[in-house]
């Protein structure tokens, strides 16, 4: 997979050299020479990564940034600050500015490579539920998201794993004003605590006594449970191999030691917004996946989507004390078709008898596949003869029609029964009316198939 990054420094000496490195490595590379640009470019190439540098003329690092992470069509794009300046008030504010993180000039290439590497795999996961949460948009059954990039995170619960407890106690009292936090300084039981509660992020110490630091953090991104809550390790300032390591094994950020305490809490909220964006979007396309509301074959209303809308028939129906009727329909014999002409010709049968369905029924009429070779009909507004008369109608329908079939034989008949049910006074509910109508098919199969049985005669 080859990503698109973008360079931004107003140095043109700069941009090259940043352009010969990443070009070495196998990434595509667009670059702008000021703020603007860099927005217009951004909008327009949606780049999977963005290196900022901070000193520019005009419109300077942070600003560009801000405005990049207020703007909801390319605010998930990570930023990655390029600065000649180590001070931490500097970090502090592209952090605040939405930042992802940063790199020092003369850049590192080994930290380039490991922060680009990481932060573009999340770019890719956030671009995957983008796409599947913008199906939901069109098919109508989600809303707009928000942009999360810019929500409170306070209140936020995190987990600190540290057994040097003197530490322990700073970090949770610095930060438990804005989050409530938990400390474990026993980290033989990090793994199953960290699993089982469910936190917004998760700090590990690498400089435990007993335990890889680095091991843990892997355990704990190697559960399914917490394989998408953030982790951040603290690592001593001069532990390099620790940080490459800690990326490379999927830890999403690090501290240095000793802390500064801005800089870890602006670093918490840039981490947790992030899950926030990713977990609204898996949420949002669970939704829809439950909601979704036809089946696949038929094009009919699935059965979970019958089951919502049957209780809404019932209520409207009783509150406004109109008459309400439902038919099942199983194939007789279905079985046959499968075992003599094969599974898709069997599909074809049941298309075909769908189609029949739905032109025969009229439109206030809500036909849905509910199992396999089994269909109901919801007639709204039709008492019993009504449905008896259409279900009557459509047997005879079905029964005189000819199934084309793509194989040698080239077309087929086939016969259904019918169970009707119609809904009763007050207290009826829409399982009853199912189970009913059930009964009355059971009752059809029983006497010899291809006929309507009503739940009422017996
Ligand atoms: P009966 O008259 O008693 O209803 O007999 P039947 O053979 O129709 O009933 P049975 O419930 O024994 O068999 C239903 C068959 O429908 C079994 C199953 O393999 C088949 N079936 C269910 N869903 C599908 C489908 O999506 N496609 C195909 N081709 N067959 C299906
Ligand atoms: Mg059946
Ligand atoms: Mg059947």
């Amino acid at each position: 997979m080859s990503a698109e990054i973008l360079v931004v420094d107003d140095v043109p000496a700069n941009v090259k050299l940043l352009e010969v490195k990443l070009a070495n490595e196998y990434y595509d590379v667009i670059s702008a020479k000021d703020g603007y640009e860099a927005i217009k470019k951004a909008k327009e190439h949606k780049p999977d990564l963005i290196l900022l540098d901070v000193m520019m003329p005009g419109m300077d690092g942070f600003e560009t940034c801000r405005k990049l992470k207020e703007d909801i069509e390319v605010s998930h794009i990570p930023v990655v600050m390029v600065t000649a300046l180590s001070e931490t008030a500097d970090r502090v504010r592209g952090l605040e500015a939405g930042a992802d993180d940063f790199l020092t000039k003369p850049i590192n290439d080994i930290a380039l490579f490991a922060r680009v590497k990481s932060l573009v795999r999340i770019k890719v996961l956030l671009d995957e539920l983008r796409l599947r949460d913008k199906t939901g948009v069109e098919m109508g059954v989600l809303d707009e998201g928000e942009n999360t990039f810019t929500q409170n995170v306070s209140g936020s619960r995190i987990l600190i794993i540290d057994d040097d407890v003197v530490q322990l106690k700073h970090l949770t009292e610095r930060l438990e004003k804005e989050y409530a936090i938990e400390g474990l300084s026993k980290p033989e039981s990090a793994v199953n605590i960290a699993t089982h509660g469910t936190f917004d992020l998760i700090i590990v110490s690498t400089q435990l006594v007993d335990m890889d630091g680095l091991r843990l953090a892997s355990q704990i991104k190697a559960q399914e449970a917490t394989r998408s809550v953030p982790v951040l390790m603290l690592v001593d300032e001069d532990d390099t191999r620790a940080m490459l390591k800690g990326l490379e094994l999927g830890v999403n950020d690090y501290i240095v030691m000793p802390v500064d305490y801005n800089e870890m809490s602006a670093r918490i909220k840039t981490q947790i917004r992030r899950k926030r964006y990713q977990d609204a979007l898996k949420s949002n396309y669970q939704q829809t996946i439950s909601l979704a509301i036809t089946d696949g074959l038929t094009g009919l209303y699935n059965r979970h989507y019958l089951n919502a809308h049957l209780d809404n028939m019932v209520l409207s129906a009783l509150h406004n004390n109109k008459s309400l009727s439902l038919m099942i329909l199983d194939v007789d014999h279905f079985k046959q078709v499968n075992d003599t002409y094969g599974h898709d010709v069997g599909d074809e049968v049941l298309k075909q008898l769908s189609a029949l369905l739905i032109k025969d029924i009229r439109s206030a009429d809500l036909a849905a596949r509910f199992g396999g070779e089994e269909f109901i009909v919801l007639m709204p507004e039709t008492d019993k003869k009504q449905a008896n008369d259409a279900a009557e109608r459509m047997r005879r329908n079905i029964e005189n029609a000819e199934l084309k079939v793509s194989n040698d034989v080239g077309m087929l008949k086939k016969t259904v029964s019918i169970g009707v049910a119609y809904l009763n006074e007050m207290g009826d509910s829409g399982a009853a009316l199912l189970k009913r109508a059930d009964e009355a098919l059971f009752k059809a199969k029983n006497s010899g198939r291809n006929q309507v049985v009503n739940s009422t005669l017996e």
